[in-house]
């Protein structure tokens, strides 16, 4: 077989399994109301929780920004591309989440595999729930330490793991909020663990960020942790492409942490900085995230409105209270032909298959956002329970 037929039988494989990704094409702003190939669609399938993507003072403060600092960085931070509006979202940024310093990443992608290449090498042993975001296990791997795994939120489990380790350095690593389940760390836990063991704790509140905790400090803020100056071993990372409605992620900490990311963090040095201009539109972000309680409130209405309307038999809503409502139907096929009745019925609700989440768990992943409207929310609801009993 030449190599482009390996290519060929591994996308057939794909098609086989149900497991082929399709893009679809919005032509609308991110928001509920999209248009795919021409149709509308009501969209339950993004991460702009706060419904700030398509705020127009965010994207008056972007095109503000373009003008003044121009369209791009130029170069990287550790060379020429470091502007003063980069410095200052940096700033609020710490004082918003109650961190010494922060460090601003292009992607969140990039944080995450950054951070830990940058604390732990060879010898060293990071501890991962099972379940982390991908970008986490590829910074634990891109690390060289050891890598083990805890089966997800098992804390006995990850007794055992650290009490077996005699590695020099350690770091538990969890998402805050779990993307694909919505379900939240026990944080508390997690950091009297690391206290023990002499860890990092590092937390990925891409999920958390802008939603939970006291005006969306975040989930870290939730659990009534503070990130400086006794708990230095926090790693806080947050994105800020999701509730935040722009792009990039920050890691907070202790200044010396922070300060040692900036030295060693390959994904933030070897690359040009984010466009100066979005860190303009972030400054605003990080204004409507504080003043958005409003925001907040109607969200969570929305969340134990949805819960309590849909009374689902067969598939399975995930324990969640946060904007992640995953519905669990189990098989590739069965998830992708739901996926496509409630498309049909102007649903638009994408269907996560494996990799993403384990074999024998594809799910609907529903995610809720304070854009959305009581009576869309009991839509949804509803057409979902009467397709489960169409196709049971
Ligand atoms: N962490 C988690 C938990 C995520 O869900 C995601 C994105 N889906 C990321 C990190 C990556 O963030 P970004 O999209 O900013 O690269």
């Amino acid at each position: 077989m030449s190599l482009r037929d390996d290519l060929h039988a591994g996308l057939a494989a794909l098609e086989r399994d149900a497991l082929r990704r399709r893009r679809r094409r919005n032509t609308l702003p991110c928001a509920p109301h999209a248009q795919v190939d021409g149709r509308a669609l009501l969209a339950f399938g993004s991460n702009d929780y706060l419904g700030l993507a398509a705020e127009p003072a965010l994207a008056a403060a972007l095109a503000a920004g373009a003008q003044r600092f121009g369209t791009g960085a130029g170069a990287s931070h550790l060379v020429t591309g470091h502007h003063a509006v980069h410095d200052e979202l940096e700033t609020a940024l710490a004082r918003f989440v109650g961190a010494e310093r922060a460090l601003y990443f292009s992607t969140g992608y990039m944080a995450n595999s950054g951070v830990l290449p940058a604390l732990l090498g060879r010898g060293d042993a990071v501890f991962a729930d099972r379940l982390n975001h991908a970008s986490l296990v590829d910074g634990a791997l891109l690390s060289r330490a050891e890598l083990h795994r805890y089966p997800h939120l098992d804390l006995a489990a990850l007794d055992t793991l650290l009490e077996r380790s005699s590695a020099r350095r350690k770091a538990i690593v969890t998402d805050a909020v779990f993307s694909m389940d919505g379900d939240v760390a026990p944080l508390p836990a997690l950091l009297e663990r690391a206290a023990r063991h002499d860890a990092w704790l590092i937390v990925d509140d891409a999920h958390g960020f802008g939603v939970l905790g006291p005006q969306g400090r975040g989930t870290v803020a939730e659990a009534g942790l503070s990130v400086h100056p006794e708990a230095w071993r926090i790693v806080l990372i947050g994105t800020l492409g999701k509730a935040a409605g722009v792009a990039g992620a920050f890691v907070a900490g202790e200044a010396t942490l922070v300060e040692w990311l900036l030295q060693k963090t390959r994904t933030y040095i070897f690359t040009t900085g984010a466009p100066p201009a979005l860190a303009h539109a972030l400054l605003e972000s990080l204004r409507l995230i504080e003043a958005g309680d409003g925001r907040r409130a109607h969200l969570n209405r929305l969340i134990t409105l949805f819960r309590t309307r849909a009374q689902l038999q067969r598939w399975r809503l995930l324990p969640s209270r946060t904007p992640v409502q995953p519905v669990v139907i189990g098989d590739n096929d069965e998830t992708l032909a739901v996926s496509a009745a409630l498309e049909a019925a102007g649903l638009w609700v994408p269907a996560i298959r494996p990799p993403t989440v384990p074999t024998g768990s594809a799910r609907l992943r529903i995610s809720l956002s304070a854009a959305h409207r009581e009576d869309e929310v009991i839509r949804l609801a509803d057409t979902l329970c009467e397709l489960e009993r169409q196709l049971a």
